[in-house]
C-alpha cells in the first residue's frame, strides 16, 4: 500500500471512531431528557383531568377559550386532545393540535378512553394519556410535537460531526509531515540495496511466506534461464526440485536433522536445520537440485536466511551453481572406488590360493587314511563276504579264494590253488565261460558276467553267477582277474518252478474256452497286452496282431469301451474282481445270423501294474435258452390264467343254466338272468335286452358296469344286430357303424351285440361294451356267443313250459294230473315195471249217481265235491303214487311197485275215506258221496296201459252192477 492510501485510511478510521463516540454521547443525553419530559407531561395532565372530572363540557369550553396548556413559553408547546366513546366510535370533543374536532382520533386517545394511562413516543409526537376520572367513556391526551423537543439535540450533533472531521484532518496532516523524511531515507536505502543485489555474482532470490518469488536478480536469471518478469510471483518450486509441496520453512531448512547449523561447512551432504532453531537472521547452507527453463537439472548451493519484518516473513536465498565442483568431486570418488576394488580383488586372490593349498594337503591326508581303511575293509569283506570271491591269473590259474567260495565248493584253499577255474567249471558251460574270459583278457569287454555251474569236490554241481573284471598294470598287461561268485541255485530252481508254473498257466490260458488276457486303460481306450487264442479268434485276429492293439482299432464301439473302462476303474477301487454282462454285435457274425452275442466279463486289477486281467464268456446260448424257458413259463402261466378264467366262466354259466332249467316261470328266469349274467362279464359294461310279446320293442332286463351306454328301450330297427339277424361287432375304427341305440358321447372303443334267437323267434339281445380297446377279446366274444345262445334257448323253453304245463299235465278243477299225463305216466311205469318185474296197481273210482247229485245240489256244488275228492286223493298218496282225473266224475290212482294186498287195502282206504268227505256249498251241507272202485293189476289184468285201463273200467262196471259203493276186479274176485 502506498503512502497516500495509508494516510487516507488513517484519516477515515480516526474520523469514524470520533463520530461513533460523539453520537453515542448525544443519544444517551436525548434519552435521559425524553424520560424527564414524559414525567413532566404526566404531571401537566393532572389539572385538565380534574377539570374534566368536574364537568367535561365546562372544562372543554374553558380549554378552548384558554388555548394550549403550555406552562413555560420557552418549553415545547403542549396540546390537549379530549374525546369520549360515542356508540361504537370515538368522538373527539377537543383537539388543540389542529382544532378539528372531527379528525381521526389518535391511538393513545382510544387507549385512554379504554381506561389505560401512560406515555407514548413516536417519530412525530410525545404523549401522556389517561381516562377522565368519574366520567365513564372519557379520555384525555397531552401531546407535544417531537421536532420541537429534539431540535436542540440535532443541532448539537451536527456541530460535533463538523468538529470531529476538522480535528482528524489536522492530525493526519501533522502525521504526514513527520513521516515524510524517514520515507525518503528508506527509499534511498532500498535503491542502494537493489543495485547491490542486481550486480551480485551469485543468484539472489527472495521469497515470501507462500514461497512466491519477490526478488530475482540478473545472476539468478542467467543461472536459471528465466527473465525476472517470468518468475516474479511464481512459486520457488518452479526453480528448485525440493520445494514441491510442504511448508516453506520445512522445504528451505529441512525438518529431519537435529544437528546445529554449520554455516561455513562446504559439504556434499545436504545440511538441514530445524526451522525453530533458527534466529531471524541465521543463515544455513543447503545443496539442492535446480531446474532451468529448458528443463535441465543442475546442482546448486543455497545459502538461506530468514528475514523477519514485523509479522511478515521473507527468505533470502543466495544461489550458486556448483555443477563443476560436483563433477570434480564425482571423478575423485570414482577413482577412489576403483582403487579400493583392485586392492580387495588382489587380497581375495591371495586368500583363495592359500585356502586351496590347505585343502589339498588335507585331502591328501584323508585319501591315505581312506585307502588304508578301504584295504582293511576289503580284507574283511573278502573273507566275511556272503558271496564268494575268486582271484585268478590271466590264464585262469586260481590265485586266491575267500572262505565263502571254499564253503560253497567244499574245497580247501590249497586244493583250489592247485586248479584253474576251467577245472572246476561244468563241462557244458565251459564254452561260454572261456569265450567271455578271453574277450575280457583281450580287452574287448570291460566286465565279465556269466551264469554257470561249478563242480564241487564231491562231484555235485552248484549254479553260480560269476561277475568280475581284470586288474591291469601300468603297461596295460593283465595282473589278475577278480571275480565275485554268487550262489544262484535257489534262484535257478525258483526260475525252473516259475517256468513250469508259467507253462501250466499258459496251457490253461490257451486251452480254456473263455476269452482271457491282460489289458491296460490308455486315456479313453483299452490296449490289449496279452490275449489267448479264443480271444483273438473272437476278433478274427491272430494273437500277434492283437498284441498292443487298442479296442477302438479292433472296432469295439465307444459305449462298450467306456463300459469296460468303468468296470476296470471299479475293480481298482474295490481291489477285487468285478463282473458285468453286455451285448456285443461283431460285424462278421451278421452273415451267420447270430448278430448279437451275450458276453459275461470279469475284470480284475493287477496291483501295482496299472493293468487288468480279464475273462469273457460267450453266454449267448445260455441266455437264449433262459429266454426261451422264460417265454415258455410266461406262456404257461398265461395259459393257466386263461384256463382258470375260462373254468370260472363255465362254472358261472353252468350255474346260470341250472337256475334257468329250474325256473317254473318267466319271472324266475328273468330274476336269474338279472342276477347272474352281469358277473359273467366283469371287465366290461353290458345289458340283456328282452323282446316284448308284440315283438316291436327291446327292453333292458338288466344292465351292469360303469360305462353302459345304450338306450334302455329301443326299437328292433335301431340295432344293426337285430336288423341283420347276426352278431354285430364295432370297434373304435368304425364309429359310424354303431347302432342307433348306442350313445356316441363318449365314443365307445368296442361294442358287441348278439341277437338271442331260439326256435326261429327273437328272444332278445346280449350287449357288451368297453371304453378301452382290447377288453373284448376273441375268447370273450366267443364266450358271449355261447351265453347268448344259452339264454335264448332257456327263455324259449321257459316260455313254452309255462304255456303248456297246466294244460298238458294238470286238471284245473281237481289239481290232479289230467288224462293225458296219466296215460303217459302209466305207459312209463309199465315200461319200467316190465323191465324190473314189478307189479302196478290201478285203482279207478266212479262217483255213484253223480248226475242225480248235480241235479239235486247244482253243478257248482258238484264241482265242489270233485275238488274235495281231488284234494282227498292227493293227501292219501304215497311216495311214487300218481293220482289223476280220468274223466268226468272218474278218478285214477296208480300205485307203482305195489303188492296185491297193498292195492286192496289202499282201495278199501279210499272207499271208506270218500264217505267221510264233508262238503259245503252256498252254506249248505252237501250229502256224502260214495264211489264204485275197479281195481286192475299189472301184469295180470293187462300188459299195456290201454288194456289195464279197460280192465279197471270193466271192474267199475261190475261194481255198479253189483250195487255200487264197492270194490271189484274183472276176474270177479272182489278184494274185500
Ligand atoms: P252211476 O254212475 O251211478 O251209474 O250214475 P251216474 O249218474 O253217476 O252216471 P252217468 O254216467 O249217467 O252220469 C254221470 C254224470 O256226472 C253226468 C254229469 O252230469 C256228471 N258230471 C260229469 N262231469 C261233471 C263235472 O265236471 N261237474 C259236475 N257237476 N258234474 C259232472
Ligand atoms: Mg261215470
Ligand atoms: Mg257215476
Amino acid at each position: 500500500m502506498n503512502n497516500p492510501q495509508r494516510l487516507g485510511l488513517l484519516f477515515f478510521k480516526t474520523t469514524l471512531l470520533s463520530l461513533l463516540v460523539a453520537g453515542t454521547g448525544i443519544g444517551i443525553l436525548y434519552r435521559l431528557a425524553l424520560k424527564a419530559y414524559q414525567a413532566e407531561l404526566v404531571a401537566a395532565l393532572d389539572a385538565p383531568l380534574q377539570a374534566l372530572a368536574a364537568d367535561p363540557a365546562v372544562a372543554i369550553q374553558t380549554f378552548k377559550t384558554q388555548g394550549t396548556a403550555t406552562p413555560d413559553p420557552d418549553a415545547p408547546e403542549q396540546f390537549l386532545i379530549v374525546g369520549r366513546q360515542d356508540g361504537e366510535a370515538v368522538s373527539i370533543s377537543l383537539d388543540q393540535t389542529n382544532g378539528d374536532d372531527g379528525a381521526e382520533p389518535p391511538a393513545v386517545l382510544t387507549q385512554a378512553i379504554a381506561g389505560e394511562s401512560g406515555t407514548a413516543t413516536d417519530w412525530s409526537t410525545i404523549s401522556a394519556y389517561a381516562p377522565v376520572p368519574d366520567q365513564s367513556g372519557w379520555g384525555v391526551v397531552l401531546q407535544t410535537q417531537q421536532r420541537e423537543f429534539s431540535s436542540s439535540y440535532l443541532q448539537v450533533a451536527m456541530i460535533t460531526i463538523i468538529v470531529a472531521i476538522l480535528l482528524n484532518a489536522i492530525g493526519t496532516a501533522i502525521y504526514w509531515l513527520i513521516n515524510r523524511a524517514s520515507v525518503r531515507q528508506l527509499t534511498r536505502s532500498e535503491a542502494r540495496h537493489r543495485t547491490i543485489v542486481e550486480h551480485a555474482p551469485e543468484g539472489v532470490i527472495t521469497i515470501n511466506e507462500k514461497a512466491k518469488i519477490e526478488t530475482f536478480n540478473p545472476a539468478a536469471a542467467a543461472m536459471f534461464g528465466y527473465s525476472e518478469k517470468q518468475v516474479i510471483g511464481q512459486g520457488i518450486d518452479s526453480l528448485m526440485l525440493a520445494f514441491a509441496d510442504g511448508e516453506v520453512e520445512a522445504a528451505l531448512f529441512g525438518t529431519a536433522a537435529t544437528a546445529p547449523p554449520t554455516t561455513a561447512q562446504n559439504s556434499t551432504q545436504i545440511q538441514t536445520v530445524p526451522a525453530a532453531a533458527l534466529s531471524p537472521m541465521t543463515t544455513t547452507k543447503r545443496e539442492l537440485m535446480g531446474q532451468r527453463q529448458d528443463g535441465s537439472i543442475f546442482p546448486v548451493e543455497l545459502a538461506v536466511s530468514r528475514l523477519t519484518m514485523g509479522k511478515t516473513k521473507r527468505y533470502l536465498l543466495m544461489v550458486r551453481d556448483i555443477s563443476d565442483r560436483k563433477q570434480i568431486e564425482e571423478t575423485l570418488r570414482k577413482r577412489n572406488d576403483e582403487l579400493e576394488l583392485r586392492v580387495e580383488e588382489r587380497t581375495n586372490q591371495l586368500t583363495h590360493l592359500n585356502e586351496e593349498l590347505l585343502h589339498e594337503i588335507a585331502e591328501r591326508n584323508n585319501a591315505e587314511e581312506t585307502l588304508q581303511e578301504m584295504e582293511k575293509r576289503f580284507r574283511t569283506l573278502f573273507n566275511q563276504s556272503e558271496v564268494g570271491v575268486l582271484q585268478t591269473s590271466a590264464t585262469g590259474q586260481i590265485l586266491s579264494v575267500n572262505t565263502r567260495l571254499l564253503d560253497l565248493l567244499d574245497y580247501t584253499e590249497a586244493e583250489l590253488q592247485a586248479q584253474t577255474f576251467q577245472d572246476i567249471t561244468y563241462p557244458d558251460d565251459l564254452g561260454v565261460v572261456v569265450s567271455q574270459f578271453r574277450q575280457l583278457i583281450a580287452g574287448d569287454i570291460p566286465d565279465l558276467c556269466v551264469e554257470q555251474r561249478y563242480l564241487c569236490k564231491d562231484g555235485g554241481q552248484v549254479w553260480v553267477q560269476v561277475s568280475g573284471s581284470v586288474v591291469r598294470d601300468l603297461a596295460g598287461d593283465v595282473e589278475y582277474f577278480l571275480g565275485v561268485v554268487e550262489d544262484i541255485s535257489d534262484r535257478v530252481s525258483t526260475q525252473a518252478a516259475l517256468a513250469a508254473s508259467e507253462s501250466t498257466l499258459s496251457s490253461f490260458f490257451n486251452s480254456t474256452s473263455m476269452m482271457m488276457g491282460v489289458i491296460e486303460v490308455v486315456d479313453d481306450d483299452i490296449r490289449h497286452l496279452s490275449d489267448n487264442a479264443v480271444s483273438s479268434e473272437f476278433f478274427r485276429l491272430s494273437p500277434v496282431t492283437m498284441h498292443n492293439q487298442t479296442a477302438s482299432a479292433m472296432g469295439v464301439p465307444e459305449d462298450i469301451r467306456r463300459y469296460w473302462i468303468d468296470h476296470c476303474l471299479e475293480s481298482d477301487r474295490q481291489g477285487s474282481p468285478v463282473q458285468f454282462e453286455y451285448t456285443y454285435e461283431p460285424d462278421y457274425d451278421t452273415n451267420n445270423g447270430v448278430a448279437v452275442r451275450w458276453l459275461a466279463a470279469t475284470v480284475c486289477s493287477i496291483p501295482g501294474q496299472g493293468k487288468y486281467s480279464y475273462m469273457v464268456e460267450d453266454v449267448t446260448e445260455q441266455r437264449a435258452q433262459a429266454e426261451a424257458l422264460r417265454r415258455a413259463n410266461a406262456q404257461l402261466e398265461s395259459s393257466t390264467v386263461q384256463l382258470n378264467a375260462h373254468r370260472r366262466e363255465m362254472d358261472k354259466l353252468a350255474e346260470l343254466n341250472d337256475y334257468l332249467q329250474a325256473s317254473r316261470s318267466l319271472s324266475d328266469a328273468h330274476d336269474a338272468i338279472a342276477e347272474l349274467v352281469g358277473p359273467l362279464f366283469p371287465d366290461c359294461s353290458g345289458a340283456v335286452f328282452l323282446c316284448n310279446d308284440a315283438g316291436n320293442l327291446l327292453e333292458a332286463l338288466t344292465t351292469w358296469g360303469d360305462h353302459f351306454n345304450s338306450e334302455p328301450i329301443f326299437a328292433p330297427e335301431d340295432s344293426w344286430a337285430i336288423r341283420r339277424n347276426r352278431t354285430h361287432w364295432v370297434d373304435h375304427e368304425h364309429p359310424r357303424l354303431l347302432s342307433k341305440h348306442i350313445h356316441r358321447e363318449p365314443l365307445p372303443a368296442e361294442c358287441l351285440s348278439i341277437p338271442m334267437i331260439a326256435q326261429d323267434s327273437l328272444q332278445g339281445m346280449l350287449y357288451l361294451t368297453s371304453p378301452q380297446a382290447g377288453v373284448l377279446t376273441d375268447g370273450k366274444r366267443s364266450f358271449a356267443q355261447t351265453v347268448a345262445e344259452q339264454l335264448a334257448a332257456s327263455l324259449a323253453n321257459v316260455k313254452l313250459g309255462s304255456n303248456l304245463k297246466i294244460d298238458r299235465v294238470h286238471d284245473a278243477l281237481t289239481g290232479l294230473f289230467n288224462r293225458r299225463y296219466l296215460e303217459e305216466a302209466l305207459e312209463r311205469e309199465i315200461y319200467s315195471a316190465a323191465r324190473q318185474q314189478r307189479t302196478i296197481g290201478l285203482i279207478l273210482l266212479d262217483i255213484d249217481h253223480f248226475r242225480q247229485f248235480n241235479n239235486t245240489f247244482g253243478h257248482e256244488a258238484g264241482d265242489v265235491v270233485l275238488r274235495s275228492l281231488g284234494g282227498f286223493l292227493s293227501r292219501t298218496l304215497h311216495n311214487n303214487d300218481i293220482a289223476g282225473r280220468y274223466g268226468g266224475e272218474e278218478m285214477v290212482v296208480i300205485l307203482p311197485n305195489a303188492a296185491f294186498d297193498d292195492i286192496r287195502s289202499r282201495a278199501q282206504q279210499l272207499l271208506d275215506g270218500v264217505k267221510q268227505l264233508h262238503c259245503e256249498h252256498a252254506n249248505q251241507h252237501l250229502d256224502p258221496i260214495t264211489v264204485s272202485i275197479g281195481v286192475a293189476i299189472f301184469p295180470e289184468n293187462g300188459m299195456t296201459w290201454q288194456s289195464l285201463c279197460q280192465s279197471a273200467e270193466m271192474a267199475v262196471s261190475r261194481a255198479k252192477v253189483e250195487g255200487r259203493d264197492r270194490i271189484c276186479m274183472i276176474d270177479g274176485d272182489t278184494p274185500r
